[in-house]
């Protein structure tokens, strides 16, 4: 990967600590310029309920493609913003390609939420419960409509502050789920006391359940750890058939991964919902896929 973006990747060396710096250096300050000139784009994941196949929403996801770089990981160049002031601006242009996005669908009848990823210093920013509610008001969004995922380091990195943010958020109404699951500290008992409504299941668990006997045990200890706390629980990564059936046997309420499809562009993303679900109509309209 580095060799395919960067012109400081050294072939067949790992790279010094100096080299990933000015590659973290380069890449932060091209992030404000690229967002102000159509270089980054928000892409959408869908989500379906296991029990129906309703899609039920979607994952938004930060894509940069630099005219030099190429195409950036975003596991690569969020750590990177993420470590300076320019994170807000990330997460208020995704939050509005998703809200602007949700409006889209309320308009056109459908009821589909968007998930937005916060980094740890939106949870650390006293002010950003306020540019949320702002941002709802303004495009009629209801706030159930949005999630934020949150993962438990970003909580965990400074809880006083990041508590008091979380329930401003959740006090909104819009719904907050733990990301990566399973992945961080996973003090069951800490998870009790944030104000969070959803977890997801880390995709290296769900990978791994088909052939491995501990992932397998694993995943189906945190859905049931999830309902006993009243939490809807999400599984990411579903890649097989298999793994969807055993999470529905499982009891899983929500799946998100390649087998139903890569994250898309807007207008691909469209043109899937057209090509991969029909729309049952009831006292409100859904949209089940098609098997
Ligand atoms: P995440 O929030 O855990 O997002 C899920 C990641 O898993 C996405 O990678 C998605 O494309 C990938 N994924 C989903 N289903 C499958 C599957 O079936 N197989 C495989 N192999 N992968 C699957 P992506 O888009 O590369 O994003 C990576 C991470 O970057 C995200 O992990 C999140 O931590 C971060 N990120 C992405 N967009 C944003 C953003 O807008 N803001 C912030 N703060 N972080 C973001
Ligand atoms: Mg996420
Ligand atoms: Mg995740
Ligand atoms: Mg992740």
């Amino acid at each position: 990967r580095a060799a395919r973006n960067g012109d400081v990747a050294v072939r067949g060396y790992a790279p010094s600590m100096g080299q990933i710096f000015l590659r973290r250096f380069q890449l932060v300050t091209h992030f404000r310029q690229a967002l102000d000139t159509g270089q980054v784009e928000v892409h959408f994941q869908p989500k379906i309920a296991l029990r129906d196949r309703e899609v039920i929403g979607v994952e938004a996801l930060v894509r940069w493609s630099h005219p030099e770089f190429g195409r950036l990981d975003p596991d690569e160049f969020v750590p990177a913003v993420e470590a300076t002031g320019l994170v807000d601006a990330l997460t208020c242009f995704v939050m509005e390609r998703a809200l602007e996005q949700v409006r889209g669908w309320l308009d056109r009848g459908l009821r589909l939420s968007a998930a937005v990823n916060l980094s740890v210093r939106n949870l650390a920013d006293e002010d950003f419960p306020d540019v949320v509610a702002e941002a709802l008001g303004r495009t009629g969004v209801p706030p159930e409509l949005l999630t934020f995922e949150l993962t438990e380091s970003g909580v965990m990195a400074d809880p006083e502050r990041a508590l008091p943010v979380l329930r401003r958020l959740h006090a909104l109404g819009v719904v907050l789920a733990v990301d990566d699951f399973g992945t961080g500290y996973s003090s069951l008992a800490y998870l009790r006391q944030l104000p969070v409504d959803e977890v997801k299941i880390d995709k290296s668990f769900v990978f791994g359940m088909g052939s491995d006997l501990s992932d397998m045990a694993v995943v189906r200890s945190i859905i049931e750890l999830g309902h006993s706390l009243g939490l809807a629980v999400v599984a990411e990564g579903v890649e097989e058939d298999a793994v969807r059936d055993q999470l529905v046997g499982m009891g899983c309420d929500t799946a998100q991964g390649y087998l139903i499809s890569r994250p898309l562009p807007p207008d691909r993303f469209e043109a899937w919902l057209r090509a991969r679900t029909v729309r049952a109509r009831g006292s409100r309209d859904r949209l089940v896929l098609t098997l």
